[in-house]
């Protein structure tokens, strides 16, 4: 199992995000043992050595410390309560980090399982999307107990530059539903201005110069601007992922009892988009419904809206 620096990892969950954070672990030395349902991310990683186990239950067997980056919570209660689930094979001494990004509620109950056999869970969403999982820079949120934080930190090193303990079970997601509010929320906005602007008269790319040097200069319009003026929407973070994210935060908002009336707004213009059959462009596609709404395009090239 263990090399004698490195732990053995397991990693289930080989998709946009996945495949490049496993491609690093390998490349920092790590045994890997990767496992997804569909086959071709698999092949492409055991082909650059690691190796492959046919269930979760068959991977957690054969690691030291499991690393889950899959869409949602069904998926992550699947992955570790189903048959032939991961934490059939759970024990102590025993990880398991869980990266996705999903209801806090559903973090802590499989985190509370797990250390119910004498293991080890943390949740540890990330930011940074896909250029920060190939450059091994993402931002890492992550909730547990300390003594699993310490022992995780440095194969968190090998994803992510930002890794901050931010609490207990659960607290990981927390964070990273207030993340994923501010940037949908800010996507919205970005969006709104440049159809509003557009459809006034103004270039957008004038507007996008300006903003960029002034107080309303924003990540989301440097990284998810370009999508908006060229009207193309490869993923990058599909939208139904973010749609997922803004109901799991508004699930955390009733719980709370806290008001979200932005993240409310924007999560019903998410579900337009994915009505309208556009869920799995990426979540900038949003700027597409407000378009319809104006009767306005941002954009005049050949892609437009889908
Ligand atoms: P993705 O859909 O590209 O990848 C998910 C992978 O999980 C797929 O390869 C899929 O086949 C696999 N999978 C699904 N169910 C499975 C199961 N039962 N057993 C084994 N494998 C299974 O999604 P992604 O973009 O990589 O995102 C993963 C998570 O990270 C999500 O929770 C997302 O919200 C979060 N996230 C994504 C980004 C981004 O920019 N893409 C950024 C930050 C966080």
């Amino acid at each position: 199992m263990a090399s004698a620096t490195r732990p053995t990892v397991g990693f289930i969950g080989l998709g946009i995000m996945g495949r490049p954070m496993a491609r690093n672990l390998l490349r920092a030395g790590h045994p890997l043992i990767v496992h997804d349902v569909v086959a071709g991310p698999v092949a492409d990683l055991v082909a650059e050595g690691a190796a492959v186990a046919a269930s979760p239950r068959d991977v957690a067997a054969a690691c030291d410390v499991l690393i889950t980056m899959l869409p949602d919570s069904p998926q992550v209660e699947d992955v570790y309560l189903g048959d032939g689930g991961a934490l059939e094979a759970a024990r102590p001494g025993w990880l398991a980090i869980d990266m996705s990004s999903i209801a806090p509620r559903v973090a802590r109950a499989v985190a509370a399982r797990a250390t119910a056999t004498g293991a080890d869970m943390l949740d540890a969403p990330v930011s940074g999307g896909e250029p920060g999982a190939i450059a091994g820079t993402l931002s890492i949120m992550v909730g547990g107990s300390e003594a699993a934080f310490d022992r995780a930190r440095p194969l968190l090193g090998v994803l992510g530059r930002t890794i901050v303990h931010v609490g207990p079970a659960g607290a990981g997601q927390v964070v990273k539903l207030c993340n994923q509010v501010v940037v949908a929320v800010v996507i919205e906005a970005v969006a709104e201005a440049l159809v509003l602007g557009t459809k006034a008269g103004v270039e957008p790319e004038r507007i996008v110069d300006v903003l960029q040097g002034g107080l309303a200069a924003t990540k989301v319009l440097e990284v998810r601007g370009p999508n908006m003026l060229a009207g193309r929407y490869e993923p990058g973070f599909r939208a139904n992922l973010h749609l997922k994210d803004l109901r799991n935060a508004l699930e955390l908002a009733r719980e709370a009892g806290v008001v979200v009336p932005a993240a409310a707004g924007v999560e019903q213009l998410m579900q337009r988009l994915r009505i309208a059959g556009r869920g799995d462009l990426d979540h900038s596609a949003l700027v597409t419904v407000l378009e319809e709404l104006a009767g306005a395009r941002v954009c005049d090239g050949p892609a437009g809206p889908g």
